[in-house]
């Protein structure tokens, strides 16, 4: 089988209006490209976040794409039979961790089934997913609704070095965060950050207008100041879902 393309490629979501003003509309549907994470210290930036303690969790959710407390999200594989299982049972250990820490699981399931969120891994094709319950939308029909790339750092060879491990848990983290309904730390309503574009759009590779569109979807938009749509804690600058930057 295939891998197949999402139906929402980055750049199908740049035109779309991305600050809904009415209260309780969720935002468009969009397929977040995640190209750079940081290596925070634990994934909730507190040393010693203790199992199910919820305030130990920092986050920023897009409110109406959340899942109910105590769902259990089943999850499925595309092209599982071209993927070793050691990279297939990294993600599943790393997925799991979310689970220690708020009251949401994850359900593998079995080859030849359809899950609601759906993993490929297709080379190229950056590692990005859907927004929360975006994923049931008719819009992804059965198409994948997560990539995990091997051609970034999701492959056999990261798990060979502790470095490379690290790098692969990011990873899986940040984009089951976005399967949590998290947004971009870094474009979340409480994040106040004082952007020098141009060095941005430099170090992001972005030589063109569409570069510079998809950079300007996933870290200069700004979420609204509206906590119907977009609920979080304080901005967290170490949040396992936010880009890394390099200070001026
Ligand atoms: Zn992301």
């Amino acid at each position: 089988m295939q891998p197949s393309s999402p139906p929402h490629s980055d750049g199908d979501t740049r035109n779309q209006p991305m600050l809904i003003q009415n209260q309780h509309v969720a935002m468009p549907p969009k397929v977040i490209s995640c190209k750079q994470i940081v290596v925070p210290t634990t994934i909730f930036n507190t040393q010693d976040a203790s199992v199910n303690n919820d305030s130990s969790l920092k986050m920023a959710v897009e409110v109406a794409k959340t899942w109910k407390p105590g769902s259990t999200l089943s999850v499925s594989f595309i092209g599982r039979a071209n993927v070793p299982d050691a990279v297939i049972e990294s993600v599943k250990e790393f997925a799991h961790i979310w689970s220690q820490h708020g009251n949401i699981f994850f359900n593998f399931i079995g080859d030849g089934l359809v899950g609601l969120i759906r993993i490929s891994f297709t080379p190229g094709g950056g590692n990005c997913s859907a927004v929360g319950t975006d994923c049931q939308l008719k819009d992804f029909n059965g198409q994948y609704t997560m990539n995990l790339d091997p051609e970034e750092d999701i492959n056999e060879r990261s798990l060979q070095s502790e470095e490379g491990k690290a790098v692969f848990r990011q990873i899986v983290l940040h984009e089951f965060g976005h399967v949590l309904g998290c947004v971009h730390e870094h474009q979340q309503p409480k994040a106040n950050i004082k952007w020098d574009k141009d060095r941005v759009y430099t170090a992001f590779g972005g030589h063109s207008k569409k570069k510079r569109d998809l950079i300007d979807v996933n870290i200069f938009e700004h979420y609204p100041q509206n906590p119907a749509i977009v609920a979080g804690t304080e901005h967290d600058k170490d949040s396992i879902m936010h880009y890394e930057f390099t200070p001026t």
